[in-house]
């Protein structure tokens, strides 16, 4: 069953299973019938998405957040002047400085990177905030050293549920993507931020708090207009997209006009919580058991660059332990039990493996695990991070089908961001696919109309959200403020 929604192996391939014990071969099958997602079986979360949207939009909610952002709408273009942007994404942190020019063009961009040091994902509040706002000092004094600077406007990507009343306000609703820091979670982040700021003399006023989804759709929607989705794969995974306030019931005490857009930050990654539909395996079980907050982001965990690699590891692990199966027979796998030592780089440089005989995988495992594998245990291998790489990108395109079916869009550029997009191979080429089954276009005459050649779903490379998109919506805050129309 389930083959034709897989890609075939390339045909250059030299060997075969036909080389692959008998054991090891029916774990790839098994393995192959637990991470495959045929096409009914995406057709089938795609609706429940749909209906999952609509229930987050509603006064009762549901999983998915579905939070307005109080982003007004899309850019005109003529949004201009300088801002700082401060991305604190899962893995780094990055200051950028951004001059917005009169008409859209080339935007001058200065920008610095900051690893997140590992011990702050589990430390306090203050912490975090201490180390970010140290940062923004170490930017400002190289850059401006010795100038005289007052309330430079600052768009700050805080990439996590937030609950906000106002656009310079945000309640952290849960940390994602493993962090567990202390004293956050249920507080406003803005006045802990602006404390760190104080404390430095530190001459930035926030004026925005945003998603990196956001941002990701109105930079990409600034240079083409026809972005309607903005999306992040990367060590999170989320979309975020415009809506009418009249669909938006959790909002309809405010009497706004119904008619009036507002960019509305999914956190899909919460999506299918409760374990209607998802094929979940009983690593992905694990993954949840094991992580500091579960039973949440269930969608984002069987998706997103952090997960993959853990992924991976837990079966190798699983087969390994098991007695029928002879898997690294005689080696010590001591390097490969533990947790998170993997991440989604090396099923990336697998997967990017030139078939002939997998020696760079065969190196990788030995000079990385001390693990000496056989040839039939690369094919194994191989076909296993092929496996999981091909789930993410084709659960991730059911979102994507999701937000366009419920907005009726027929056609639409989607600006997608994140490590998993930009380098896992295959990914783009996987997600199309998918989408391609989700919405028959192969069948619908309409739909290879409406392409011209080109998928009526594009997923495509987005503009910087967090830096750009944050000066964007930065600049859209204060123009909104200096109208009175806050
Ligand atoms: C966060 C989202 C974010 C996504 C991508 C998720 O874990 O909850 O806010 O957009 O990661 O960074
Ligand atoms: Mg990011």
């Amino acid at each position: 069953m389930a083959s034709r929604a897989t890609p075939r192996r390339q045909p250059s391939r030299k060997g075969s299973m036909a080389d692959v014990p008998k054991d090891l071969l029916g774990e790839i099958q098994r393995l192959e019938e637990l991470f495959t997602v045929d096409t009914a079986k995406l057709k089938a979360i795609t609706d429940h998405f749909v209906s999952e949207l609509a229930k987050g939009l509603s006064k009762e909610g549901g999983s998915i957040p579905m939070n307005p952002t109080w982003c007004m709408g899309y850019p005109t273009g003529h949004e201009q002047g300088t801002f700082l942007a401060l991305d604190m994404g899962g893995t780094n942190l990055r200051v950028c400085e951004i001059n917005l020019p009169e008409e859209v063009g080339e935007f001058d961009i200065i920008q610095s990177k900051y690893r997140m040091p590992e011990e702050l994902k589990t430390g306090t509040g203050e912490e975090l905030w201490g180390y970010v706002a140290d940062c923004l000092q170490q930017f400002i004094e190289y850059h401006h050293e010795g100038e005289n600077l007052d309330n430079l406007p600052l768009g700050f990507t805080f990439s996590y549920p937030a609950t906000q009343e106002y656009i310079n306000h945000g309640v952290l609703q849960r940390w994602t993507k493993g962090f567990d820091i202390s004293g956050v979670e249920g507080e406003d982040v803005v006045p802990q931020f602006e404390a760190a700021l104080k404390e430095r003399g530190l001459p930035i006023k926030l004026t925005a708090l945003i998603n990196d989804t956001t941002g990701t759709l109105i930079a990409s929607n600034y240079t083409d207009q026809e972005m309607r989705i903005g999306c992040i794969f990367g060590t999170g995974c989320n979309a975020a997209y415009m809506e009418h306030c009249g669909e938006v019931g959790k909002l309809a005490h405010m009497n706004l006009d119904p008619d009036q857009e507002i960019a509305i930050n999914c956190e899909w990654g919460a999506f299918d919580n409760e374990h209607q539909v998802l094929p979940r395996t009983p690593y992905d079980v694990i993954i949840d058991k094991d992580s500091p907050r579960p039973g949440q982001q269930t969608f984002e965990k069987m998706i997103a660059g952090l997960y993959l690699g853990e992924l991976f590891r837990l079966v190798l692990v699983d087969l390994h332990s098991k007695a029928d199966v002879k898997i690294f027979e005689g080696q010590d796998i001591s390097k490969l039990q533990k947790p998170y030592s993997l991440d989604a780089s090396v099923l990336s440089d697998i997967e990017n493996d030139p078939y002939e005989n997998l020696q760079e995988t065969h190196d990788a495992f030995k000079s990385h695990l001390s693990i000496e594998c056989t040839k039939p245990e690369l094919e194994l291998i191989r076909r296993l991070t092929e496996l999981i790489g091909t789930r993410s990108a084709r659960l991730s395109a059911c979102g994507v089908a999701a937000i366009c079916k419920k907005k009726g869009y027929k056609t639409a550029h989607v600006g997608a961001d994140g490590s998993v997009f930009n380098k896992y191979p295959h990914f783009k080429a996987r997600g199309a696919q998918a989408l391609k089954e989700i919405l028959d276009w192969e069948k619908d005459r309409e739909g290879k109309r409406l392409g011209r050649g080109h998928d009526p779903v594009e997923i495509l490379p987005a503009e910087d959200g967090s830096g750009v998109g944050a000066a964007l919506i930065a600049a859209l805050t204060l123009k909104r403020v200096q109208e009175g129309n806050v």
